[in-house]
């Protein structure tokens, strides 16, 4: 096969959704159909509850499981799917997001009781940031959930996207009969089952046989649902879901494995395979030639006795092949990666090539950072891998002087992870962390003091946010940093931050310096 095919067959993509809406379950039913596991219960969810906060056995096994499932490679029919696996938890969705930079399209799962939820906005949020497609699955029909319509106006009003049903829902909860693919114009009969593999029937929306099948009431109530869908949506225009301005919407099971399969069909058939991405430099194409790619995620090796880690890389062009040279761009080096991993549903085996689309894990002992990019000796780097800014601020306190080395290794170890973010104040050298979620402290504090043997503290405090600042004028820019010295520190690659304390403060000052960009994200032009 050549490159050109093997770009083809693929489709990398992400499962979205609010912490109990079905996502491990759906990720579950989808490997089952890609012959990846045999049987239902095999995928381990890899969320933290509430409850486990403090609890640090909890934290050191979902790390293990987060390792295991992070990506998950099967094959469907002809196509190679690479499914990553994206922490639901709130307080860890900094990885969440750095997951996405990686994946052409997502599915959001949405429970029907609950609509859209809290998590899903804040995704959806970077999903449009780079006009990722998106598929939704609407779960749990067995279940008495809100009005199908209501739930896709809410996700329109909610989501900002435009949506397009392709199956609807006959009836709902303890009466639901099925769906009706409104693409296939089938039925799909609904049989509460554990093991259910439906059958799509051919029937068309007029045909007495829906009447028989699904009961006179209900094939009257779906053909005026549908009369008014087919009359208030366009038509299902495929580029418009590749832009990302249209997501089509499916109604389904997870548990029940009803739609599932159905979903997996149409994913198959219109999500995007792996497309061209931006560098500093210029646009690069899957189909070059040369290989390139992008570190999105670190993750520690379990064992404290040896510092290795596993980085994952996302390649965007051309072939991989083990135990070639490839170019570091940031350090400027060369390395050879003889021991590169590939991800198979659970299993992890060594790659000897690798193409578009695919993610392979490297062991690093301390050469790669999160957004580093991999060449054949091309001086590019890819972007729209940023940092967001952080919601909660501490002071690193270091509690044992002798320990200070490893402290500061560790926090620099722990921040390349990707764990939380450092920002050390220019004035003082204070060192203040900040991450999405106070779970993470937790997190933090535990692997200083197991893995580094450093034992520090953290002390609150009051910023709102960091704001990556920049100025077309230099010497507005020093003004500013001159006034403002107190609360001026640099990120992990040396970028100028201000500390904002509060909402209020951060518009005075924004609106005293109309010369200064105040920018949320690492990255802005
Ligand atoms: P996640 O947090 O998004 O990964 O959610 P899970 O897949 O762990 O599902 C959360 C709960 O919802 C579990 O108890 C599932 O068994 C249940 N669940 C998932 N899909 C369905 C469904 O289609 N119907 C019903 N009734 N429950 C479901």
């Amino acid at each position: 096969m050549n490159l050109e095919q093997e770009i083809a067959k693929r489709r990398t993509f992400g499962i979205i959704s609010h912490p109990d809406a079905g996502k491990t379950t759906l990720t579950e039913k989808l490997l089952l159909f890609g012959g990846a596991i045999q049987k239902a219960g095999a995928v381990k969810s890899s969320k933290i509850k509430d409850h486990a906060r403090s609890d640090w056995m909890e934290i050191e096994k979902q790390r293990g499981i987060s390792v295991a499932t992070s990506v998950m490679g099967f094959n469907y029919r002809d196509v190679k799917i690479n499914l990553l696996d994206t922490p639901g938890h709130k307080d860890f969705a900094e990885d969440t997001y750095r997951t996405l930079t990686a994946v052409d399209s997502v599915i959001m799962v949405i429970d029907c009781v609950k609509g859209v939820e809290m998590q899903t906005e804040k995704l959806m949020e970077v999903c449009r940031m780079r006009n990722t497609p998106v598929i939704c699955f609407i779960n749990k029909l067995d279940r008495e959930g809100r009005d199908p319509f209501d739930l896709i106006d809410e996700i329109e009003e909610k989501l900002d996207i435009k949506v397009r049903p392709l199956s609807w829902p006959i009836s709902m909860g303890k009466t639901f009969k099925g769906v009706y693919s409104l693409y296939e114009k089938s039925l799909h009969l609904f049989t509460p089952s554990k093991i259910t593999i439906e059958e799509g029937l051919e029937v068309d929306i007029n045909d007495p046989q829906l009447d028989e099948r699904v009961g006179e009431n209900n094939a009257k109530q779906l053909r005026a649902d549908v009369e008014l869908i087919e009359g208030v949506y366009p038509d299902f225009n495929i580029q418009d879901y590749l832009d990302g301005k249209v997501a089509p919407v499916f109604f389904g099971s997870a548990v029940n494995n009803f739609g599932v399969k159905e979903l997996l069909d149409t994913f198959i058939r219109i999500a995007p395979p792996p497309v061209e991405r931006e560098t500093t430099v210029r646009v690069v194409e899957p189909e070059e030639k040369k290989f390139t790619g992008f570190i999105f995620k670190i993750h520690a090796n379990m064992d404290p006795q040896h510092r290795n880690r596993i980085a994952f890389l996302r390649i965007c062009s051309g072939k991989f092949e083990r135990g070639s040279n490839y170019y570091h761009v940031r350090q400027e080096k060369n390395l050879r990666f003889s021991n590169a991993t590939a991800f198979m549903a659970q299993d992890r085996e060594t790659v000897e090539e690798a193409f578009p689309g695919d993610i392979i894990g490297i062991y690093d002992t301390g050469n790669l950072k999160i957004g580093d990019t991999i060449t054949e000796g091309e001086k590019v780097m890819y972007t729209g891998i940023p940092s967001f800014s952080p919601e909660i601020f501490k002071e690193v306190i270091n509690l044992d002087a002798m320990k200070t080395k490893q402290l500061e290794k560790g926090l620099l170890q722990l921040m390349e992870e990707g764990v939380a973010q450092l920002f050390t104040y220019e004035l003082g050298k204070r060192k203040v962390v900040g991450v999405v979620g106070a779970l993470q402290f937790e997190v933090i504090q535990f692997r200083l003091k197991n893995e580094y043997n450093a034992t520090a503290e953290f002390q609150s405090q009051s910023i709102y946010k960091a704001c990556w600042i920049s100025s077309d004028d230099p010497k507005k820019l020093n003004e500013f940093i001159d006034s403002k010295q107190r609360h001026i520190a640099r990120d992990k690659d040396g970028k100028l931050v201000f500390m904002a304390e509060s909402r209020a403060w951060l518009q005075m000052v924004q609106d005293n310096f109309p010369e200064i960009q105040f920018h949320f994200t690492s990255e802005f032009k």
